[in-house]
C-alpha cells in the first residue's frame, strides 16, 4: 500500500497536466483540478475528476499538489493570490525553468509553509503513466520518498538528484538542450531530403539509427573529456569542419535554409581558428566552458 493517501491535485491542464490527471484517474485516484481555462478539465471532469471552483480550494482539496505549467513564473502568478491555502501542502512542481528560479520558488513554497519538490519530466504527454519513464526530483527526500508512489503513477521511474531543488531542473535543461537541438538537426535533414523528393518517412529508418549510435559516442567520449584528453586520434576538429562545410553546401545548393548547420559549422571554425585543427572536435567543450 502507498503511504500517501491516493488523492493529489493537478494545477495546470496543457497537454501534459492532462496526461497526469488521466494516468491518475486511471490509477483509481480522487483527482481535483484547477486550470486557468476551466474548459480543459471538461474530458478528466466526465471521467470522475472534480474541477475546483477556486485555487484555494485545489489547494485545500489534497496535500499533494502536482503543478504543470509553462514555467515558475505561472506558479506565481496563480499562487499569490491564494498563497495562504500553500502551508501544509507538498507542491511538486513540474514546470520547465531553470535552476535558479526553481530554487526561488523552492524558498517562496517553504516561507509560505508549504514542501516544494522540482520535478523535470522526460517524456512526452503520449507516454505520461507508461512504466519505462523517469522524471528527475530534487528537493527533500522525505518528501519524494513519502509521495514516491503517486510520482511514479507520472512517469513509472523517478531519479531523486539530491536536496538542492534546482537539481532537477539543471538535469532536465541538460536533456533540453541535446533534445532540441536534435530535433531541429532531424527537420534540416528532412527539408533537405524533402528537396531532393525523398520523404520523412522514408529517412526516418536512417534517423533512428543514427540517433540510436548517438550512445557509442557519449560513451566514448564522456571519460576522455573527464580526463582532460582531446586527441584527435580519431576525430581531427579539421575533418569536422571540412565535412560541416559539405553538410552546409549540401543545403545551400538544395534552397534550403542553412543557417543551423552554420552556426555548428562555426563552432568548429572557431576551434580550429584556436589552433585545435588537429585535436578532437570534442575540443569544442574547451571553446564553450568558456562565456563570450
Ligand atoms: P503548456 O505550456 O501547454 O501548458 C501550460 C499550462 O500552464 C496550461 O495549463 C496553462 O493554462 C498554464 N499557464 C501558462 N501560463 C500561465 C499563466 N500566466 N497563468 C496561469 N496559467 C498559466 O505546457 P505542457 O502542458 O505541454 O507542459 C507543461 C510543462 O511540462 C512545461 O513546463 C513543459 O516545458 C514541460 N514538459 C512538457 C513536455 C511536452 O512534451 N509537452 C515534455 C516534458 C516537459 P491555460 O490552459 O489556461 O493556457
Amino acid at each position: 500500500m502507498p503511504s500517501a493517501p491516493q488523492s493529489v491535485t493537478v494545477v495546470g491542464l496543457g497537454p501534459m497536466g492532462q496526461a497526469m490527471a488521466a494516468a491518475y484517474l486511471d490509477r483509481g485516484y480522487d483527482v481535483t483540478l484547477w486550470n486557468r481555462t476551466p474548459s480543459r478539465a471538461d474530458a478528466l471532469v466526465a471521467r470522475g475528476a472534480t474541477l475546483a471552483p477556486t485555487v484555494e480550494q485545489a489547494l485545500g482539496a489534497n496535500e499533494l499538489v502536482i503543478l504543470s505549467l509553462t514555467d515558475f513564473d505561472a506558479m506565481y502568478t496563480i499562487l499569490e493570490p491564494a498563497k495562504d491555502a500553500i502551508a501544509g501542502r507538498t507542491l511538486v512542481n513540474l514546470s520547465s525553468d531553470t535552476p535558479e528560479k526553481a530554487r526561488a520558488g523552492a524558498r517562496w513554497v517553504t516561507e509560505l509553509g508549504g514542501v516544494h519538490l522540482t520535478g523535470g519530466v522526460l517524456c512526452p504527454p503520449p507516454l505520461i503513466g507508461t512504466p519505462d519513464t523517469s522524471t528527475f526530483y530534487s528537493g527533500p527526500r522525505e518528501a519524494y520518498d513519502k509521495h514516491r508512489d503517486a510520482l511514479e503513477v507520472i512517469t513509472g521511474k523517478s531519479d531523486h538528484r539530491g536536496e538542492d531543488q534546482g537539481l532537477a531542473a539543471l538535469m532536465y535543461q541538460l536533456n533540453m538542450a541535446i533534445f532540441w537541438p536534435s530535433m531541429i538537426a532531424y527537420w534540416q535533414a528532412v527539408a533537405v531530403a524533402d528537396a531532393h523528393g525523398i520523404s520523412a518517412s522514408e529517412i526516418a529508418p536512417y534517423v533512428v539509427e543514427n540517433f540510436a549510435g548517438m550512445g557509442h559516442f557519449v560513451d566514448f567520449y564522456a571519460s576522455r573529456i573527464d580526463a582532460g584528453n582531446h586527441a584527435g586520434d580519431v576525430d581531427r576538429t579539421a575533418m569536422g569542419l571540412a565535412s560541416m562545410e559539405h553538410v552546409v553546401h549540401t543545403a545551400s545548393d538544395a534552397g534550403v535554409d542553412a543557417a543551423f548547420p552554420e552556426a555548428v559549422r562555426d563552432v568548429f571554425r572557431r576551434v580550429v581558428d584556436a589552433g585545435h585543427g588537429a585535436d578532437s572536435f570534442s575540443w569544442a567543450v574547451e571553446l564553450l566552458r568558456k562565456k563570450g
